[in-house]
């Protein structure tokens, strides 16, 4: 997403109409600005994250949109923290930004801003204010100043406050910035219309008084600008053109070009879309934290997390999420996007680019009795049929090997044409296998599995032209190398977690099993130098990816996702029920 020269022959071939690039309605805008030249060509953006949280998905379609945009029109886009809450704000957090949006690669340049920079500044546009009329001290408890708001039917009534002269309330003001005064005591607040239609409008709160340190001003302030007042102004001070935020805040903008007018500042046009929401998903922060601190997940990099360190841990490419973004789009109405649909973009990259490769989840040892004791044969498997470069492999073959409990039946079901007595199967890349009985234990249950081969099938196919029904996969018991693997069901049970039942918290919702941790896997001995982050497709069970517990020697994987992609069955539905 960094600004090259390539990015900028896009920008001018976008600009002469010349691209089939697919637009919305934000770029829509910036377009017809360059046209207009309205900032003098420049596209200049931001994003502007509170630091009380890491990362999420919804986050990333707002990096994409940001960084995505300014690189297509030889722009720039800005990393700003908006740190105007030190209660909520933690160092760890502005550091797991810089790497999580980095990794999904954005790209700032040295143009990382904190709104707390702006402090003095904001205070002064504050004085500003105070002494132009447009803003008065107010002696409201925060309990109060919601009573006199009113609401969407009736007008607010106006603070006893509100006339006070603008000597008293620089006299006032100053007092609170000196610290005389608790928590909570007073407010500055703008004066504007207690009987605006809009709420916002309603004489807002700036400034609140806050004795806490900050993690970066440290106690040099005991009030603080509230985010409507800090948000529009950092923007100004940075000249970014088009300030791109989510729907929430359409109401907010009249109050933000208010302040603008007032403060004869720079007007960045404010643009509101859709915030990206995923089914049985959550995407807040907040509650993304409660689930931290009460432990219900391992932490916010746990690869269930909607987090971007959550989901690069379970393996997700940043070029999926790209992709993913680029096709959800953007739109001006708030919707509900299938899971599924983020999944199928993962498969679809993982599939080009991990390499293909045997793993027993749930061991079952088969015998092969014709085939001589203590002989290996090394056989060729390609790594990836989707990559001609990817090459191929050794996989070792002997007398003894694993394959998947499931892959066996003492007693099969109609239609189940895997492994069972008298039964012929494949060995994926191998031989011909056929059952020739078990060994049971003293429970009854099936613990290993006798077989004979086919010595003439070695490429896989046999010369007399018989067919098989099925090719199973499997590993050498005396060359597999042990491994824990962990399998993740969707962290929420049910599509909506966000709807609770009366009176219940939305944890009711979580999914009661949504790790299981199988300890006893058995991979090919390729793995064994498998590193943090190395992803590959175990053959016919899913993409895994290995974990950042993993170790040479005590391996741990993390299944990114099945392979059966239902969001392609939907797509394919879909499109017959339209075509
Ligand atoms: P949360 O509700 O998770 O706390 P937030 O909006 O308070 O989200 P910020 O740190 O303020 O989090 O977000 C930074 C930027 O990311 C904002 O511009 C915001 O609009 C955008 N953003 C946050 N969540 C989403 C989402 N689900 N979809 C799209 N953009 C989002
Ligand atoms: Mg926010």
């Amino acid at each position: 997403m960094s600004t090259s020269t390539r990015d900028k022959e896009t920008a001018a071939a976008a600009l002469n109409g010349s691209t089939d690039r697919p637009s919305n309605f934000v770029r829509d805008i910036v377009l017809e600005d360059l046209k207009t030249n309205r900032h003098g060509g420049r596209v200049h953006t931001r994003f502007p994250p509170e630091p009380n949280g890491y990362l999420h998905i919804g986050h990333a379609k707002s990096i994409c949109l940001n960084f995505g945009l300014a690189a297509e029109f030889g722009g720039k886009t800005n990393l700003r923290f908006d740190d105007t809450n030190p209660e909520k704000e933690e160092q760890e957090y502005v550091d797991s930004i810089v790497t999580d949006a980095r990794w999904l690669g954005a790209d700032w340049g040295d143009r990382m801003f904190y709104a707390s920079d702006y402090f003095d500044q904001i205070h002064a546009w504050a004085v500003q204010l105070v002494k132009a009329g447009k803003a008065y001290v107010c002696d409201l408890s925060a309990e109060e100043v919601r009573k006199y708001r009113g609401s969407l039917t009736e007008p607010g009534i106006e603070s006893p406050y509100r006339n006070r002269s603008v000597e008293e309330n620089l006299d006032l003001f100053e007092r609170m910035r000196l610290g005389e005064f608790p928590d909570g005591s007073r407010t500055l607040r703008a004066k504007i219309d207690m009987a605006s239609p809009n709420l916002n409008m309603r004489d807002p709160v700036m400034y609140r008084i806050l004795h806490a340190e900050h993690n970066r001003t440290g106690d040099k302030w005991c009030i603080y600008p509230m985010y409507d007042f800090a948000h529009g102004q950092s923007d100004s001070l940075e000249q970014i053109t088009h300030s791109i935020c989510t729907l929430e805040f359409e109401d907010h903008r009249p109050l933000y070009n208010w302040f603008i007018q007032q403060l004869g500042i720079f007007p960045s046009q404010q643009i509101e879309f859709d915030r990206l929401n995923l089914t049985y998903t959550l995407l807040s922060k907040r509650k993304l934290l409660q689930l931290v601190q009460e432990g219900r997940v391992r932490g916010w990099d746990d690869p269930r997390m909607p987090t971007l360190s959550g989901i690069r841990r379970r393996g997700y490419t940043p070029e999926a999420i790209r992709n993913f973004c680029a096709a959800i789009g953007v739109s001006k109405t708030n919707g509900i996007i299938e899971l599924a649909m983020l999944e199928h973009f993962v498969r679809e990259d993982l599939n080009t680019r991990a390499p293909r490769v045997m793993a027993v989840l749930h061991p079952l040892r088969v015998v092969i009795d014709n085939y001589p004791e203590g002989q290996v044969e090394e056989l060729e498997a390609v790594n990836n049929p989707e990559d001609p470069n990817a090459g191929t492999r050794k996989v070792p073959f002997s007398r003894s090997l694993y394959i998947e409990q499931d892959d066996f039946r003492e007693d099969p079901p109609k239609k189940f044409f895997r492994l069972f007595p008298g039964q012929e199967v494949r060995l994926r890349g191998g031989y011909f296998i056929t059952c020739t009985g078990v060994v049971k234990n003293d429970a009854g249950e099936v613990v290993e599995v006798h077989c004979t081969y086919d010595p003439a099938t070695r490429n896989g196919n046999a010369p007399d032209g018989r067919k098989v029904k099925s090719t199973i996969h499997w590993v050498s018991a005396e060359h597999a190398i042990d491994a824990e693997v962990r399998l993740y069901e969707n962290l929420f049970a049910t599509e909506n977690p966000g709807d609770v039942p009366e009176g219940q918290d939305f944890t009711v919702n979580l999914h009661p099993n949504s790790l299981e941790i199988l300890t006893n896997a058995k991979l090919e001995p390729s793995l064994a130098g498998a590193m943090p982050g190395d992803r590959y497709q175990f053959e016919r069970l899913g993409y895994f990816c290995a974990d950042l517990d993993s170790k040479p020697g005590a391996l741990v994987f993390n299944r990114t996702v099945p392979l059966r992609d239902t969001w392609a069955k939907i797509e394919k539905r879909e499109k017959g029920k339209s075509g």
